[in-house]
């Protein structure tokens, strides 16, 4: 029966975990029909931005779709985003190693800079950072990369707490760069707690932005929402407009975390990974998280995951306060997806959509910025940003660099997350299956 009604869907389990991953592990960069392989491809519809949002205080129009460029290195891709009309580029110092900010460069030194607004970062955890000279220098490269003479905001990356956010250093250099017309205005982003120091669990997203709005000198904010964590994100939002500083977001999409389970288990059986009794129960476990799926795509009748992914962008281009979502657009089919879904809103059955993919496959998801479980753990295992590094593995396919930050954490890993007692059990207020998500992340991290 369920193989019928699959038929039907057009879509079975497998299939949509396999398209799942083709589509957020980015298959799509080495396919045929894309930039990165040298071919640039001639769409045969060409959507356009149909919608721009005034960017809090700064007054300036933006795209609500925007450009999220941490993984650009083809300046085809960025020339035909701006031809369709999207004029927000968020980008960083270390973006794909500079390279980022360098293609971004080739590309607007021949536009007409003024219609475009482009964001960049500085990591002021960085030892260059001390100082404001020290700032200064680092932004003067980013503006080397981008060949422009000014960015329109720049903002400290990861600001990871409440004395970040009032960096001296930061302060004073963008004091000076401001009057020497080579930025416009500061922001921050945020996408939850990193790590723990020294056992000291680092502050939530909300506290960061609250304190930064509160400031008073942030003029834009880029901060991870998504419709799994509405609520802590509606706050935020509200916090913003209050003080009208501009409202632009991350990980919008929270789809598909657990596209790889199939081939991860797999995996992990060839290369003779843990045959404890409590592994291969926990890989029971995981058949649960298998129905939930099927269950998922018979019900909406899905023939690609794309449905979902799409209902999860309208979500969040249907909050009022938000101004643009930066997507990552690492190919032209994304390219013309996300520009389609611009205007767009949640409506009909995408609402029922949604809270189904909450309620039943919620529970496989860490939201991004939480941590609040953390305390539950007698060994500190950092919970939040392991979760984080695996969504980087599974959902973004950024498997390298997943795998070195996972072992460069600086404390507990969640290696023994597998035989442990499971003290976290109960600890997540979503009812995240903290302990089996754990124990997958581990041997999917550390896999050779
Ligand atoms: S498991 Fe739950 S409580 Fe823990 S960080 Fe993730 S979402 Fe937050
Ligand atoms: S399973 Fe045990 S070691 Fe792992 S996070 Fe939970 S309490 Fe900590």
């Amino acid at each position: 029966m369920m193989k019928e009604n699959q038929k039907k869907s057009g879509i079975c389990r497998r299939d949509f975990i396999g398209n799942s991953l083709a589509a957020v592990a980015g298959l799509g960069i080495r396919g045929k029909n894309n930039l990165c392989n040298g071919k640039a491809r001639t769409l045969s519809r060409e959507p356009r931005i149909k919608e721009y949002r005034t960017l809090g205080r700064t007054g300036f129009k933006v795209s609500d779709i925007g450009f999220g460029a941490s993984f650009l290195t083809v300046p085809e891709l960025l020339k035909v985003a701006l031809d369709r009309g999207i004029n927000y580029i968020d980008t960083g110092e270390h973006y794909s190693n500079g390279q980022s900010e360098r293609t971004i460069g080739q590309v607007i030194r021949n536009q007409d800079r003024k219609s475009i607004f482009i964001t960049t970062k500085l990591n002021l955890t960085f030892a260059q950072s001390r100082t404001k000279e020290n700032v200064k220098q680092r932004f003067q490269k980013c503006l080397e990369r981008l060949q422009t003479d000014y960015v329109d905001c720049l903002m400290i990356h990861m600001a990871r707490d409440t004395e970040q956010i009032k960096h001296p250093a930061f302060h004073e250099a963008a004091r000076e760069l401001k009057a020497e017309g080579r930025i416009r205005y500061i922001g921050l982003s945020n996408h939850g707690p990193e790590f723990r120091i020294y056992g000291r669990l680092q502050v939530p997203m909300e506290q960061v932005v609250y304190a930064a709005v509160e400031d008073g000198r942030f003029d834009v904010v880029l901060i991870a929402y998504n419709f799994l964590q509405r609520k802590q994100g509606e706050k935020i939002l509200k916090k913003c407009q209050e003080k009208n500083v501009g409202i632009t977001l991350m990980k919008t999409d929270p789809v598909n975390v657990y596209s790889r389970v199939l081939e991860s288990v797999e995996k992990e059986k060839k290369a003779g990974a843990p045959t404890s009794e409590e592994y291969m129960k926990r890989l029971e476990d995981y058949a649960t998280w298998l129905k939930a799926a099927d269950k998922f795509i018979m019900t909406y009748g899905l023939k690609t995951n794309e449905q979902v992914r799409e209902a999860a962008i309208k979500f969040v281009l249907s909050q009022p306060g938000v101004h643009s979502a930066c997507l990552s657009i690492t190919t032209f089919e994304k390219l013309e997806t996300f520009v389609a879904l611009s205007g767009e809103k949640l409506r009909g059955r995408d609402h029922e959509m949604l809270e189904d993919y909450e309620g039943w496959l919620g529970p496989y998801y860490c939201r991004h910025a939480c941590g609040l479980c953390e305390p539950a753990c007698p060994d500190t295992v950092p919970i939040n940003t392991i979760m984080r590094y695996n969504h980087y593995f599974q959902a973004q396919g950024r498997e390298k660099y997943s795998m070195r930050k996972y072992a460069a954490l600086p404390g507990a890993d969640a290696g023994q997350c597998n035989t442990c007692a499971g003290y976290c059990k109960h600890s997540c207020p979503y009812g995240v299956h903290i302990q089996k998500l754990l124990a997958l992340a581990h041997n999917t991290l550390t896999l050779a």
